[in-house]
């Protein structure tokens, strides 16, 4: 496991709390973890008093506006800062459009193996399931309190970045924190079925499209989301509405691929593996990052020129 030196530890406690105007912010395309680590940290600090703007460079993805503040995130920050924060973002890159103004960040906290260390100080765990499992142990050592808001936020990037406590990397200190939030009057399973269980139409037809032409060969599988699929169901996000977790289901499919053409003309490409198979390795090799069990990236060029490239490289894990 990667940890900071207590050195570093200190010196965030006292950057917290000598700090007014905060900024917070995460990766483009947010996920649950992106969104409820953004949101939990804002809170927590503006109820300890602190001038803070949560920013997310992509706004808040539909699935996730039930949490409560998330109206509070913006797309753009203004003003300056005497503190960046930037949390589950493994490279400045990721952050899209969100710091393009702004100094180098304050401090990074994330879990990602593939983490570029790209601020001031550098907090990462990479065997921690989630950057909201690492702010429920951290806010309180940092003097900031934990309310049922905040614990709402972390009990979903919790959730969600383990797919509902089933990813390999869950201990029982996942379990054990979960539990600590649900007990701060959180409703856990209504937080679980709006994250990872509920669904738009949209989003099943969408991923019609993308069943009718799956592809498995040594024990890969992939299929492709074409912008016509998207125009033809009216599936209104840019991504997959998940549809890599049912691929990654399929008995005998030991790695799934996604590729998801985008209006700008670039291809967002994801990965998910069983355990045993690293697939940020091979992200990497086409600039993106991510975990061993689930990363991304985002490839220029055609969809089946993509396709074919990506699927080449992937083998190399299964033969
Ligand atoms: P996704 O495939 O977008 O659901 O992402 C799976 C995991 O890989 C997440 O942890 C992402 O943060 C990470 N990831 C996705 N795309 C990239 C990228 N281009 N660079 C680095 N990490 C990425
Ligand atoms: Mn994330
Ligand atoms: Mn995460």
């Amino acid at each position: 496991m990667t940890t900071t030196l207590n050195r570093d530890f200190k010196e965030i406690r006292s950057r917290i709390q000598s700090a007014h105007r905060i900024l917070i912010t995460s990766h483009v395309r947010p996920d649950g973890d992106a969104v409820g680590s953004t949101l939990a940290f804002g809170l927590a600090l503006q109820e300890a008093g602190k001038d803070v703007q949560m920013v997310l460079a992509d706004g808040v993805p539909r699935a996730l506006r039930h949490l409560k503040n998330s109206e509070k995130i913006q797309k753009k920050p203004s003003g300056v800062f005497d503190l960046i924060v930037v949390v589950d973002c493994s490279g400045l890159d990721r952050v899209g459009t969100a710091l393009d103004e702004y100094p180098k960040p304050d401090l990074n906290i994330d879990h990602h193996i593939t983490n570029l260390n790209f601020a001031h100080i550098n907090l990462v765990e990479s065997t921690t399931p989630s950057t909201a499992e690492m702010l429920a142990r951290y806010l309180p050592q940092w003097g900031l309190e934990i309310s049922q808001i905040v614990a709402e936020a972390l009990l979903t990037g919790i959730i969600t970045d383990t797919l509902g406590f089933r990813t390999s990397n869950v201990q029982p200190q996942t379990l054990r924190t979960a539990a600590a939030l649900m007990e701060l009057d959180v409703d856990m399973p209504k937080l679980y079925t709006k994250a990872l269980h509920e669904r738009s139409f949209e989003a099943v037809r969408y991923w019609g499209a993308g069943l009718n032409h799956i592809e498995m060969e040594n024990q890969i599988i992939w299929t492709t989301l074409s912008n016509a699929d998207r125009e033809a169901s009216n599936y209104p996000g840019k991504d997959d509405a998940d549809l890599v977790s049912l691929l990654a289901s399929v008995d005998g499919a030991v790695v799934a691929v996604i590729f998801i053409e985008q209006p700008n003309g670039m291809i967002k490409v994801s990965w998910r593996a069983r355990p045993g198979y690293d697939t940020s390795k091979i992200a990497a090799q086409f600039d993106g990052g991510g975990h061993k069990a689930a990363s991304g990236a985002t490839i220029e060029g055609a969809l089946d020129d993509v396709k074919k490239q990506v699927i080449t490289a992937t083998q190399m894990l299964t033969q």
